[in-house]
């Protein structure tokens, strides 16, 4: 024992002593060069949930928010340690197999979205389905970034055996012609696009209400206000709860944190204020899981009031479901 006791002393001394450095003269590792599938799989119950990230767009912070100082707005950046100058903003879809049936929740950018985005079927794909087998595409809103996803530039949509379920008030919004006609000129290209996309099925969509089960285990919540139909749901089986936020926050750095800010895509910034208020005080009274469509992946966790502000805690990455 003594002796053995010396003999490791002495091999520390020999490591902690030599000035040798490693010889990496036969290293061979290629660089990566790109970032693993994202995807995430978790459980609400009985129902299987996948995040599947869509990469992100990347604004300049300048001018993002309507009624805030840009000083005050880094500030909150810097909170988070931030960078002060661009903001990512990420796309996040939820896929749910409920008994089965695969639903899946906003189709990410497709082929029209940033640089950056444009990854979602990839990802889709390596967490292990396939278009085809989409039985339901549920939208909560008819931003370009959410639908596009659904028909490709080349007017195929990949979606093939899938029904498709829209708000009621944001389709007659947007597929209004007079609403078209009269809004201003900054607006028409987003007119367009939503009839680029749906004009093809717009016999086939199923409408649906607020507060409805629109099917079993989702309840569509009004969360009206970032655009005129605007939805997020409640996810439930059995006693777990999960609420999907979809646009109520467009980053949750900045408006879990300040609700009372208002992005320039809400079109209706005090409506959306009053929503997204009330979003976040019911995922803490509920004590529910939330995911957001725009926060860092795979973008849930819980709200936790911070005062007279909130914070989302992110969920901890988890090896088993
Ligand atoms: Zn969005």
């Amino acid at each position: 024992m003594q002796i053995a006791r010396r003999s490791l002393i002495g091999l520390a001394a020999t490591m902690v002593g030599s000035s040798a450095l490693p010889n990496f003269s036969k290293a061979k590792a290629p660089l990566s060069n790109a970032q693993n599938a994202g995807f995430y799989h978790y459980k609400i119950g009985d129902i299987e949930a996948t995040a599947i990230t869509d990469g992100f767009a990347e604004r300049p912070l300048a001018g993002f928010i309507k009624n805030a100082e840009l000083v005050d707005v880094k500030a909150v950046l810097s909170q988070s340690a931030m960078p002060q100058e661009t903001l990512r903003i990420p796309f996040t879809t939820t896929v749910l197999n409920i008994g089965g049936q695969l639903v899946l929740i906003d189709t990410g950018n497709g082929d029209m979205g940033s640089p950056k985005s444009g990854s979602w079927m990839a990802n889709f794909k390596a967490a292990g389905f396939n278009p085809e087998q989409v039985d339901l595409v549920i939208f909560s809103h008819f931003h370009g970034d959410h639908i596009n996803g659904y028909r490709l530039q080349s007017g195929v949509s990949p979606f093939k055996n899938a029904q498709i379920m829209v708000p009621s008030i944001e389709w007659a919004f947007w597929m209004d012609d007079g609403q078209f006609s009269r809004s201003p000129e900054g607006m028409k290209g987003a007119f367009a696009n939503v009839r680029r996309v749906f004009d093809p099925v717009k016999d086939k969509v199923i409408q649906y209400e607020a507060g409805k089960e629109i099917v079993p285990g989702i309840t569509s919540i009004a969360a009206f206000g970032h655009t005129p139909g605007h939805m997020a749901y409640m996810v439930s089986s059995g006693s777990n709860k999960h609420i999907l936020m979809s646009d109520t926050t467009n980053h949750t750095a900045l408006f879990v944190r300040r609700p009372e800010w208002t992005v320039i895509f809400d079109m209706d910034a005090e409506q959306a204020i009053t929503s997204r208020r009330k979003m976040l005080d019911m995922a803490v009274s509920d004590g529910a899981e939330v995911s957001f469509y725009h926060a860092p992946f795979p973008a849930t966790g819980r709200i936790v009031k911070d005062g007279s502000t909130y914070a989302l805690v992110p969920t901890p990455w988890s090896t088993v479901l």
